[in-house]
Parts: C-alpha cells; sequence; structure tokens
C-alpha cells in the first residue's frame, strides 16, 4: 500500500508518498509560503530531479491539490491515480493526555486534537488545517494522526508534574508532554534493532539534536522522561530557542526591555539558543565555520550546547539507574562528530569511550564508541516520515 505522509506547518507542507510494502520514498516534496505571496511547490520523484513550480496557493486546500496533482502528473508523476493512495498519515503535533498513541482520524478525534489548539496554538490549527483538507480531497481514504506527543505518555507523573500549585495541572493540564516521540521511538526501536538487543531489556538514551533538539530516556522500550515539556521550549539549548532558564529572567527582561508577555516569548524561542549565544547563526554549520576562524562566542554557542546535552544525558543515566546505549540522531547527531565528541568526553569517567574514526561517520546507522566502552555509542538516523508511514499502514489494516 502507499502511504502519503503529510506534515502541515502555518504557511508549509511536506510531502512523501512512500511504498509501505518496500519502505521506498515514491516521492517527495514541500510546498512553501502558503497563503502569502510567492507560493511554490518542490517535487522530487524518487532518482529524479527537483521541479520546483510558482504557483499562487492562497489556502491549504489548494498546496494539497498541487501534490495530488504533482503525484499523479503524466509526466514527472508516480501514480496514475489518486486510488494508488491506501491512507494519508498526518503528523500531529499535539496530542494532550488523550492521545498514547497514533489513532484513525474522525470527527471525534479532530474536536479532541482541536481542544489542544491550546497547548500548541502555532502547530495544531496548522495540523487540523491540512488534515481537513486532505479530507475534502480524498474523502474515501482512510486517514490517521500520528502525535508528536504520544510516545511520552508513559512517562511517571514525578517526571511529568512541575513544581507548580497541582490545581493547573486538574484544571489546564500544565505538565510535561515532550515532543519529537516519532522520532525518539523510531530511533530507540532501530538502536535496539542494530545492536541485536531485546528494548525491553535496554536503557536507551536518544539525543535527537536538531533546530530543535530534545533527548529522552527510554528503559524497556518506554519514554521515561524528555527533556521538552509543556511546549518545545523547554530543555536543551536549541537553534533559536533557549531551553531551560531561570524563570525570573522573563520578569527581568520585561521590566528592563519594556517587553511584554508576546515579546518576552518571542525572545526566548526565536532570538535566543545558539543563534543569539553566537549572534552569529542558528545553524551548527555556520557555528562552526566561525569556530574556526576564531569566532568567540560561536565557540562559546557549541560549548554551551554540548554542556547541556551532557547535563540531561547524565540527569537520564540517574532517572534510569544506568544506561545500555546513547544514540545520535537528527541533523546535528548524525553529522558533527566534533559535538558527539565533545558531549561523550564529559562521561570519561564512565568509561566511555569514542572510536574517532568511527565517529567520522554521517548519516548511517553506526556504533560510534571502542570495543570497550562502557556504553555503546551510535548514531542512528530518524526517519519520521517512514515511523509515520509504518503507524499508519498497521492502523488501517487492522
Ligand atoms: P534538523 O533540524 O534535524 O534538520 O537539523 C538542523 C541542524 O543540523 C542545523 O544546525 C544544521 O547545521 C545541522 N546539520 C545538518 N547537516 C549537517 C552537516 N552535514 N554537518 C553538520 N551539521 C549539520
Amino acid at each position: 500500500m502507499n502511504v502519503l505522509v503529510i506534515n502541515c506547518g502555518s504557511s508549509s507542507l511536506k510531502f512523501q508518498l512512500i511504498d509501505s510494502d518496500s519502505e521506498q520514498v515514491l516521492a517527495k516534496g514541500l510546498c512553501e509560503r502558503i497563503g502569502i505571496d510567492g507560493s511554490r511547490i518542490v517535487y522530487q520523484p524518487a532518482g529524479g530531479e527537483k521541479i520546483t513550480t510558482e504557483s499562487p496557493m492562497p489556502t491549504h486546500k489548494q498546496a494539497i491539490q498541487m501534490v495530488l496533482d504533482s503525484l499523479t502528473d503524466s509526466k514527472n508523476g508516480v501514480i496514475a491515480s489518486l486510488e494508488e493512495v491506501g491512507a494519508v498519515g498526518h503528523r500531529v503535533v499535539h496530542g494532550g493526555e488523550k492521545y498514547a498513541s497514533s489513532v484513525v482520524l474522525d470527527d471525534t478525534v479532530l474536536e479532541a486534537i482541536e481542544e489542544c489548539n491550546d497547548l500548541a496554538p502555532l502547530h495544531n490549527p496548522a495540523n487540523l488545517i491540512g488534515i481537513r483538507a486532505c479530507q475534502e480531497l480524498m474523502p474515501d481514504t482512510p486517514m490517521v494522526g500520528v502525535f508528536d506527543t504520544a510516545f511520552h505518555q508513559t512517562m511517571p507523573e514525578k517526571a511529568y508534574i512541575y513544581g507548580l500549585p497541582y490545581r493547573y495541572y486538574t484544571d489546564y493540564k500544565v505538565r510535561k508532554y515532550g515532543f519529537h516521540g516519532t522520532s525518539h521511538s523510531f530511533v530507540s526501536k532501530r538502536t535496539a534493532e542494530f545492536l541485536g538487543k531485546d528494548i525491553n531489556q535496554m536503557k536507551i538514551i536518544v539525543c535527537h539534536l536538531g533546530n530543535g533538539a530534545s533527548i529522552s530516556a527510554v528503559c524497556n522500550g518506554k519514554s521515561i522522561d524528555t527533556s521538552m515539556g509543556l511546549t518545545p521550549l523547554e530543555g536543551l539549548v536549541m537553534g533559536t530557542r533557549s531551553g531551560d532558564i531561570d524563570p525570573s529572567i522573563m520578569e527581568f527582561l520585561a521590566k528592563k526591555e519594556g517587553l511584554d508577555i508576546e515579546g518576552v516569548m518571542n525572545v526566548l524561542n526565536k532570538e535566543s539558543g545558539v543563534y543569539g549565544i553566537s549572534g552569529l547563526s542558528s545553524d551548527f554549520r555556520d557555528l562552526e565555520a566561525g569556530a574556526k576562524e576564531g569566532n568567540k562566542r560561536a565557540i562559546l554557542a557549541r560549548k554551551v550546547f554540548n554542556y547541556r546535552v551532557a547535563k540531561y544525558i547524565g540527569s537520564y543515566i540517574a532517572a534510569m539507574n544506568g544506561v545500555d546505549a546513547i544514540a545520535f540522531t537528527a541533523g546535528l547527531g548524525e553529522n558533527d562528530s566534533a559535538v558527539r565528541a565533545d558531549i561523550c568526553s564529559y562521561f570519561g569517567y564512565m568509561g566511555i569511550a569514542l572510536d574517532e574514526e568511527a565517529n567520522s561517520c554521517r548519516g548511517e546507522d553506526k556504533v560510534i564508541s571502542t570495543a570497550d566502552s562502557k556504553v555503546t555509542v551510535c548514531v542512528i538516523p530518524t526517519n519520521e516520515e517512514l515511523a509515520i508511514a509504518r503507524e499508519t499502514l498497521a492502523l488501517v489494516s487492522k
């Protein structure tokens, strides 16, 4: 069966058509600037060149129509008709406490997702628009929602309750949810499989280090803690997000800089992280180039980032009372050997040692620790689209 995977943001939409038997990507692409002047679709059939088409896309429905037209195009399409799409898997950012796993989408589920809009005001409304547009254009095709938060619903209370008045949890569901769940689930499973071990008897720490970054502690296949919180702002220092800070800084900055709460949140989400520290870029490749030229703040930004990751790894070793494997994934985790080496250097006392040559790898499943390292460290590329396709197939074939 072919599964169309849709990841719909407020003004962009990423898609992949995956043959779920062979797990091959048949075509993929991106619609950009939806609802804005200059919208375009970038479409790439497997083995072919990227094709960019500028076309007005005032709404998500037009964008999805463009996706479907590209997939069925007589020249560059990969399927003859939409009947060859067996199901659609949608990435949904927030499922609140309601969804601990993926679910077939119907009106009741859509209402429940809508109820979570408060918890993810930037993401969930966009996800819903994408789902509804798809439903209109493909009314007979089953659709599945795969939630970023679902994998972390196994966290125990002691991990997800904040030190706040308890009624904020009961009244408003203020708690840690965690994100990147599809990636943490995929990578932890793949780590066990790659190492030839039973995930139900493993303690794994997954470091998803991309522009957005989070860590999870996966004990016997279940997430027991993760660094992101009620929103993706908590935890690691990220590309432009601050991660953990003293909450009093918000009041302090508001007074000093004359900012309202939106202004402060904008600074924490968009002007902070390694971008804020370096003043240079949120992209680690630029920081590396800056560091090579002796840019002190670029060097500092990388150090702060790595140190925070190391502290979280240390805390998750405590949370699980040990660790068998540490897996690095996402743009930075899969590609930046210097970041991996610096992070692991904090664990020399525990007998973690990296093999320098193995650690020079990029984007492939690989053990990067030495044979006598006390903990196996590996690079495991994430594949959220494939994970969504697998979940979708599993639900619609039931
Ligand atoms: P992601 O959000 O997973 O796409 O990751 C984006 C981050 O990964 C950016 O900071 C990039 O600089 C970093 N990244 C992506 N590719 C590479 C690479 N080949 N070498 C180093 N960093 C990379």
